[in-house]
């Protein structure tokens, strides 16, 4: 069904209202769970004018489902793309992705600070289907662009960064990628539409883990991309054949967690920069890796490029890794746990976390000290926040 036509709106207005009919089954507020996996035909002339495009509706669970749809329309709309794809986790988001863009003999380049599991299915996975990967250091443009040959399909960047919140300058990433022809695509987990929106900038494709912020209660798992509708349609139709889907509820429970994302991102902005604040001038604490500090290598591109710095807050502790160890586990009110993007605050020691089978020497190669913290913080008051980890701060 077309839709009128109206004006752009605000992030907290699309977050209600964007993707969904005015009017809907059973006159319910809410979008329904259509909770089936395969749809039914009247007669065979129903299924003709289905396969021959002159009507448009659902087949089987899975090439689409209502639910779905609709999250997927409020992504595009608060990325401000034109089409959007969910599916069942980021990683999903993530390998699908590629594996639609990316054939034999195809160079991609990444960069280095990002997911880990993003950087294993490169480097890896795609590497044993003949795909080539070099990766660079996040933020140095030379090293990216003197990365680039004939056969370079895309550069692959997260930002913010996981877990050192580092900030790529997207104007200069797509200055360089559209000179050299080659798409870009950027993991925006952590800055969530509400922060930026790298699709205004000419970024290609957007990818979200909706596990963390969009999904934002720490009760689901998925993932999207947004995009242009030719290179979402092309993900699309390898999903169908894929399979990684999302279930029916985890769409109407990210349906649920995206009406409060502008409300909720707001709240966590404001709790992570004052954390950050109370950290920065703490003697049993170095450096904070957080980018509304004036000491973080891309505070100027970060204050001109996002509407907010985000809820993750990283920090190195004045100690070793025991001595961190103290840290995390006195903190009495954020909980021990991998994730972020929640309304309850986690913490966690990413080199015991992610990295928890790698050598001392193996995690500071791939940049991970010991005596570093990723606090992600919920929507707690932040005066609790940094009573608790002054606290804390005292078994260091
Ligand atoms: C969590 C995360 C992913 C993976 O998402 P899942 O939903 O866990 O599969 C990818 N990228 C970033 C930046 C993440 O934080």
């Amino acid at each position: 069904m077309a839709e009128p036509k109206t004006p752009r709106r605000g992030a907290s207005t699309q977050a209600v209202h964007a993707g969904e009919q005015r009017s809907k089954p059973t006159d319910a507020i809410t979008t329904p769970i259509s909770q089936t996996s395969t749809y039914t035909f009247a007669n065979t002339q129903e299924l003709r004018d289905h396969f021959e495009h002159r009507i448009e509706r659902e087949e089987y669970g899975r090439y689409g489902n209502p639910t779905q749809r609709v999250a997927e329309k409020k992504l595009a709309a608060l990325d401000n793309a034109e089409d959007g794809l969910m599916f069942a986790s980021g990683m999903a988001a993530i390998t699908t992705t590629l594996f639609a863009i990316l054939s034999r003999g195809a160079h991609v380049v990444v960069t280095d600070d990002a997911y880990r599991r993003t950087r294993q299915f490169l480097n890896q996975t795609l590497g044993r289907f003949g795909v080539d990967v070099s990766t660079v250091p996040a933020g140095d443009y030379d090293r990216i662009e003197e990365a680039i040959r004939p056969n370079t399909r895309l550069i692959f960047s997260e930002s913010p960064t996981n877990p050192y919140n580092r900030v790529l300058d997207l104007e200069k990433l797509v200055e360089i990628a559209q000179r050299r022809r080659v798409k870009t695509v950027i993991d925006s987990t952590f800055a969530t539409p509400i922060n930026q929106r790298p699709i205004d900038f000419g970024i290609d494709l957007v990818i979200h883990s909706a596990t963390k912020y969009l999904g934002g209660h720490n009760d689901l798992l998925a993932g999207a991309v947004v995009g242009s509708a030719p290179l979402i349609g092309g993900i699309r139709d390898l999903q169908a054949i894929t399979g990684a889907v999302p279930d029916p509820f985890a769409a109407y429970l990210l349906i649920r967690g995206l009406k409060t994302l502008a409300l909720r991102v707001s709240r966590q902005n404001e709790n992570a920069e004052r954390l950050a604040a109370f950290l920065d001038t703490h003697p049993k604490v170095g450096t904070v890796h957080y980018p509304s500090l004036s000491s973080h290598p891309e505070h100027e591109i970060a204050k001109s490029q996002m509407k907010g710095y985000g809820g993750v807050v990283s920090f190195e502790v004045a100690g070793d890794i025991d001595a961190t160890s103290r840290l995390v586990d006195a903190c009495q009110i954020p909980r021990i746990a991998p994730s972020l993007g929640g309304v309850e605050s986690l913490i966690e020691q990413p080199a015991l976390m992610s990295f928890y089978e790698l050598t001392t020497e193996e995690r500071l190669q791939v940049g991970i000290k010991e005596n570093l913290v990723r606090y992600s913080v919920g929507v707690e008051d932040a005066d609790d926040l940094i009573a608790d980890l002054e606290q804390a701060l005292e078994q260091v």
